[in-house]
């Protein structure tokens, strides 16, 4: 399977707790005002790469422990992103996922999109919602504005409602 992506950073501190191994997916329709990463945005940019080169390059990183998929929008290519996860999973502390979506919008989307609705059993922690600059604050953890989450998942599907999660 192939996956369009900006690129990769195969060490972060930035993109979640410990050092990660980044995927950085290409194509956003959000189009946020202020977007960090505005590269990202058009579905015909980046590369396209085959989802086992990106398995082989995160399994052979011996620093990372954890797996961030940011974007774009990560969850336009939810079957490329299940692959890659459910292959490097047994491999890995955690996983999460950034999306522009919210999780409300997610659920409405699951009954049609089984790739999107497994993809969320395999991953630890979403981080949703669009960034907006008009709540932009730089204090928060991994989070550019303030509507944005950091979702415990499991627990969240478990109980039918949102469970936040705090990194320490
Ligand atoms: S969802 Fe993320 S990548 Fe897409 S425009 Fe908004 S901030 Fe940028």
């Amino acid at each position: 399977m192939k996956i369009r992506i900006a690129g990769v950073i195969k060490e972060s501190i930035v993109d979640g707790p410990g050092i990660r191994f980044v995927i950085f997916t290409q194509g956003c329709p959000f189009n946020c005002p202020g977007c960090h990463n505005p590269q990202t945005h058009d579905f015909e940019g980046g590369k396209l790469v085959d989802t086992e080169t990106v398995i082989a390059d995160i399994k052979s990183q011996k620093m990372s422990k954890g797996l961030t998929i940011s974007g774009g929008e990560p969850l336009m290519q939810a079957e490329a992103c299940l692959e890659i996860v459910k292959s490097v999973k047994p491999f890995l502390k955690d996983i999460i996922v950034y999306t522009g979506f919210t999780w409300e919008a997610l659920m409405e989307r699951l009954p049609d999109n089984p790739a999107l609705k497994e993809l969320l059993t395999q991953i630890n922690y979403l981080i949703d919602g669009p960034y907006r600059e008009n709540e932009r604050d730089l204090s928060l953890k991994f989070r550019g504005s303030r509507n944005q989450r950091i979702i415990d998942v499991a627990p969240s599907l478990k109980v039918g409602q949102i469970v936040l999660k705090e990194f320490s």
